[in-house]
């Protein structure tokens, strides 16, 4: 099959590697209709995620339709389409057992080694890293669920994919980012990062009843997206000083809750931001933290700050004081996908949010490492990209090249 795999820090190539088989029992085979870059993504993609081996298969966002079912599995059978939920989860260890499915205490075969770095491991994630269990990914053409009577959910044919793609992933992210908010009538939340996980967790908001919620990045297209799909007031991060308009906005309070949708690549201008870069290069600090330290400072008194945002380290200069004397609630994790599944599924169904919303480019998985280039640098207006692993590359003469380059 074709796969896109990683070779070192910005490089990947799509490339035949065996088909996978099935190994256990409770596993599936899925075909892969549409799978799609995340934000983690690039952190691999940028040499931050450790334990990545040359030859390893990326991707955690993905959907398909079933070709084989392991003997244990009676819930799922050939020509089933589902979509799958990035962590991996047995559905029996103490965490799944209270859905806390990220954390699911059989699913990573390299525990020992997460627990060198945090104390104790998480569960497996499909295509991320060693670290994270070595599991192939899902920018392929075919992919191993493991449990997989746990796992994937059943999506109704009158769906179409890119309304269903991201239930994998960014929009129960987005929205486990909201709920930890602890949202009640009247709530202002302010969401720092307008990606895809950013512009997932101001719908939520929305949806779980804010009454306003103010979003900071710094690409206009990405906070047009979170006022046009969410009636969102945006901050532009390079017009405006970000804590004194978030207190203005306010009244010098503060939001009710802040959630860090940025993770570990934080951008900041000035001496904040070449603080970190520098501290980064020399491994004095793993992460660049400057969206964290303003969401925990602008936060109100008593507030929230819920954090999708992925962070892998040791981060410097985190203003720990405010969490203490501020008495803030801090709230983080990889996401419990498989938590909220259905109920995603049910709002999408009833029309309440429309996930495709968010994509900007598709693009066949021939063409990923381009993909990958275009996310990362925001090129073309990129906020989400889906990537279709059937497709062939469109051949295109010369001068059609020239103008898709120019434009
Ligand atoms: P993305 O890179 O497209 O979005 C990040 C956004 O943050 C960008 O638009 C960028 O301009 C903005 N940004 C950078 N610095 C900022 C700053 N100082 N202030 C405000 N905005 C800033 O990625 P994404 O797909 O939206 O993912 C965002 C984060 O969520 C990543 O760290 C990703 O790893 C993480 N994530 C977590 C989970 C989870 O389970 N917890 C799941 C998916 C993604
Ligand atoms: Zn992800
Ligand atoms: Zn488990």
């Amino acid at each position: 099959m074709r796969a896109n795999v990683w070779y070192g820090t910005e490089q990947l190539r799509v490339e035949d590697v065996p088909d996978p088989k099935i190994l256990n029992p409770r596993d599936a085979i899925v075909r892969i209709t549409s799978t799609a870059i995340c934000g983690s993504d690039l952190h691999i993609y940028d040499g931050y995620i450790p334990g990545m081996l040359p030859g390893d298969i990326i991707g955690h966002e993905f959907m398909g339709e079933v070709v084989e079912v392991g003997s244990a599995i009676t819930n799922l059978r050939p020509g089933d389409r589902v979509v799958n939920p990035f962590p991996i989860a047995c559905g029996a260890c103490f965490f799944c057992q209270q859905s806390l499915h990220s954390l699911c205490e059989n699913s990573n075969p390299n525990a020992w080694l997460a627990e060198k770095l945090w104390g104790h491991s998480p569960a497996g994630l499909f295509g991320y890293s060693h670290l994270l269990g070595g599991y192939a990914g899902g920018q392929a053409q075919f992919a191993r669920i493991p449990f997989a009577d746990v796992g994937p959910i059943k999506i109704p044919a009158h769906l179409t994919d890119e309304q269903v793609l991201f239930l994998s992933d960014i929009f129960p992210t987005g929205y486990m980012a909201a709920e930890q908010c602890g949202i009640r009538e009247g709530d202002t939340v302010a969401v720092f990062g307008c990606g895809p996980v950013g512009l997932f967790a101001i719908k939520s908001a929305r949806l779980l009843g804010a009454e306003r919620v103010i979003a900071i990045d710094r690409f206009p297209a990405r906070l047009r997206k979170a006022s046009q799909w969410a009636d969102a007031e945006t901050l532009n991060y390079e017009q405006v000083e970000v804590l004194e308009a978030l207190d203005v906005m306010t009244g010098g309070r503060g939001p009710d809750a802040c959630i860090d949708a940025v993770g570990m690549e934080g951008h900041a201008h000035g001496a904040i931001g070449s603080y970190d870069r520098i501290k980064q290069s020399l491994m004095l600090e793993t992460d660049r933290p400057p969206a964290l330290r303003q969401a925990l400072t602008a936060c109100r008194n008593g507030g929230t700050v819920s954090i999708p945002g992925v962070y892998g380290g040791l981060l410097d200069k985190i203003p720990f004081g405010a969490v203490v004397n501020k008495a803030l609630t801090i709230r983080s994790g990889q996401t419990h996908v498989q938590r909220y599944l259905k109920p995603l599924l049910e709002l999408i169904e009833k029309g309440s949010i429309d996930p495709a919303f968010v994509v900007s480019h598709r693009l066949p998985l021939e063409e990923a490492p381009r993909a990958y280039r275009m996310f990362r640098d925001k090129q073309d207006s990129c906020i989400k990209v889906v990537l279709k692993p059937w497709e062939q590359v469109p051949t295109v003469k010369a001068e059609e090249a020239t103008n898709r380059i120019l434009h």
